[in-house]
């Protein structure tokens, strides 16, 4: 409520992948009302997934949007409050923390658990930058359409690049996937799928040196890749590039007030979601660099939430 209405919340919950609705639906049911703001992508990265095979409980599996959209509504159903607003700016240092959202309105909390979940990476071309949404993309489900019946490369070589490779080669004639190793990051399932797939193969030990085109006119024409242990180069024909090489923690509100590790993960104190600030705490992708599982997100959203419910039990000023 902040400037509106003067009250300051228990919790608020920054994000709304599997870690912040989880969170919102244990600290719900302990009555604490949290306010979640759903920021830039509600449902974080399960809305771009296809089917999920991997959570438990659902042995056909389930479209990732649908699970999330059952995430919200579990949550809701508690009486957590869910804004589609986005934290543009964050003061941890002074209590009640408080947290601005991108309509200016300033809200204020107790404890704050912050699930922000991280973003796609890129391979950092000018030529990739450039061609961004003329050919270039870093999510199969949403821009795939565009590229049925053509020819079109995926990056990368762990899980991600699998099932972006597998989408794709229903709707496209022929995938090929780029790698920089000889063998797969991706588990032996997914891998499996995709060696034994008629529409897709593998050029391995490469690396993509430049993305081909005109964001102007052609969009993606080919690539010009390298091979790491000859060092020739080649260049390929495609219509779509697909960049699949993993995410990075979204951390970037919290630089300088919060500890982030060297690769850009909130730091938690071992065994819990205590993060360097008293009263803020850290779930999911943000600050898990070794799992990144929908059910481990989940499972450490609620973490958060009791640890936020001790921590608020034992603060005098709250
Ligand atoms: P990841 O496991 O970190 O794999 C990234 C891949 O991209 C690796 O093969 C890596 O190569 C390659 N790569 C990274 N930077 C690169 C660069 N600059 N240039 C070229 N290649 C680069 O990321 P992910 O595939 O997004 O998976 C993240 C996590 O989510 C994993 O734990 C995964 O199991 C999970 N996930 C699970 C599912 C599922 O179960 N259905 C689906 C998606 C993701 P190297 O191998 O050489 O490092």
């Amino acid at each position: 409520m902040g400037e509106k209405g003067n009250s300051v919340h228990k919790v608020i919950i920054i994000g709304s992948g599997p870690a912040g609705l989880t969170a919102a639906l244990y600290a719900a049911r302990s009555q604490l009302k949290p306010l979640v703001f759903e920021g830039m992508s509600p449902g974080g990265q399960l809305l771009t997934a296809t089917e999920v095979e991997n959570y438990p409980g659902f042995p056909e599996g389930i479209q990732g949007p649908e699970l999330m959209e059952s995430f919200k509504k579990q949550a809701e159903r508690f009486g957590a409050e869910i804004t589609a607003k986005i934290v543009e700016k964050v003061d941890f240092l002074h209590r009640p923390f408080t947290v601005w959202s991108n309509d200016r309105q300033k809200y204020q909390s107790h404890a704050a658990i912050i699930a922000t979940g991280s973003s796609y990476k890129w391979l950092g071309l000018e030529s990739e930058e450039k061609l961004i949404g003329h050919g270039v993309s870093a999510c199969a489900t949403c821009d795939g359409f565009f590229f049925r019946d053509k020819e079109v490369i995926v990056v990368g070589g762990g899980d991600s690049a699998m099932e972006e490779a597998l989408f794709l080669a229903r709707l496209v004639s022929k995938v090929t996937i780029i790698h920089r190793r000889d063998q797969f990051r991706a588990s032996k399932i997914m891998s499996d799928r995709v060696l034994q797939h008629p529409k897709i193969t593998v050029t391995w030990n490469s690396v993509v040196e430049e993305i081909l085109g005109d964001p102007d006119t052609t969009g993606v024409t080919g690539l010009r890749i390298k091979n790491v242990l000859s060092g020739e180069r080649e260049n390929i024909s495609c219509s779509g590039v697909f960049i699949a090489i993993g995410h990075k923690p979204n951390t970037s509100l919290f630089e300088g007030i919060l500890d982030i590790d060297k690769n850009g993960y909130l730091v938690t104190k071992p065994g819990s979601t205590h993060t360097s600030v008293e009263g803020i705490f850290a779930c999911g992708e943000v600050q898990d660099n070794t799992y990144r599982q929908v059910i481990v997100s989940a499972g450490s959203g609620s973490m958060a939430a009791i640890d936020a419910e001790h921590w608020l039990e034992s603060c005098d000023l709250c």
